[in-house]
Order: C-alpha cells, then structure tokens, then sequence
C-alpha cells in the first residue's frame, strides 16, 4: 500500500531520546505531511466506520492528535485518557508499570455509558502498559473494547499480548 509506505517515511526516528538508547519514533514529522497525516487518519476510518462504535478514546497525549478525526468521521464520542490531576470532574483512576517507575491514567465518570462499544487511539505501541490500563479504565466503566488502534508497533517488545485478548490494528511496525 503506497499510503503505508508514505506514512512509515514520515515518521522519524531520533536516537538516544529521550534519553541513551532510545529508538524514538517522532510522529510530528507525519504531522507536517497533509497527505500522510490524512492518509493515516482514512486508514483507520476505513477500518472503523460501519463497526458500530461509539466511543473513540485517546490516550494523552498523541492519542488526542489521532483519536479526535477518527471519531468525527465514524460518528462517535471522543474521550480523552488523560495523566494524574488533568480532569477536573470525579475520575476512575488506573496505575501501570513503566520500564522505570510507574504512571496512571484517568477517565471521568459519566463519560462512557454501559454496553457502549469503544475503539482506544494511541500513536505507538511499545510494552503495552498503557493501552492496557487504558483497556481497563473503559471495561471498568461497562463499555465493550472492540480493537486498539495505533500507528506504529514495536512488535519486539510484544505489547500485543498484554491487550487482556483485544485486536490490535497497527499502521506502520518498526524493528
Ligand atoms: P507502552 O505503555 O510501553 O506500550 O508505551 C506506549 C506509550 O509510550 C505510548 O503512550 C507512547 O506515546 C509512548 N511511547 C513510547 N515510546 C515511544 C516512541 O518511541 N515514540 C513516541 N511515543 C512513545
């Protein structure tokens, strides 16, 4: 697909950030190109319209760059995963473990109704841990999680499995 192709050079790789080591996968740069930025976005509207979904949830923060036109095309709710203290109404809150440390995503109350059916929105994959806890947050509130969505995977670290058996659809993997 020349679309894929298009988007995966897009996307560039800084070494060593943000700190000795790291491989960093910058989506800012698909960002500049129009046609790569809406590329990505047609793909995964093409892979959820007709699904019956009616919630899009983002992950803070480039969650929030993908998640919102998906959910405009396909006729859902856009609901913002957000870090510790952001909301300002009654939250469910979710710890998970990083490579170092740990960290938390937060969902209000009230966002998602029981039975609804819910797409997660992500830029990248790694161990997991955060489409996991985000998974969670959704699944706690009584919503379906129909597929996680990213737009690159690093299938080295196997973050696939931890999805608790939940489909995951990825553009673009970087080995
Ligand atoms: P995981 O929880 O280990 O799967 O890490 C995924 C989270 O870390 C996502 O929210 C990503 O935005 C962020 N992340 C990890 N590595 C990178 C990277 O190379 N580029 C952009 N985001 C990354």
């Amino acid at each position: 697909d020349t679309r894929i192709q298009r988007i995966a050079s897009s996307i560039r790789v800084v070494p060593d950030f943000p700190k000795k080591g790291i491989m960093f996968q910058d989506i800012t740069t698909l960002l500049l190109d129009p046609k790569a930025f809406k590329d990505t976005v047609d793909l995964f509207v093409e892979q959820y319209t007709g699904r019956g979904i009616s919630v899009v949830a983002g992950v803070e923060a480039r969650g929030f760059i993908f998640g919102p036109p998906i959910a405009l095309a396909i006729g859902a709710k856009f609901v913002p995963l957000r870090k510790p203290r952001k909301l300002p109404g009654e939250v469910i809150s979710e710890n998970y473990i990083l490579e170092y440390g740990s960290d938390c995503l937060e969902m209000h109350v009230g966002a998602v109704q029981p039975g609804e059916r819910a797409l997660v929105v992500d830029d990248l994959i790694a161990t997991g841990g955060t489409l996991c806890a985000a998974i969670s947050l959704l699944e706690r509130a009584g919503a379906e999680v129909l597929e996680c969505a990213c737009v690159i995977e690093l299938p080295e670290l196997k973050g696939r499995g931890r999805l608790n058996g939940k489909p995951l659809y990825v553009l673009v993997e970087s080995h």
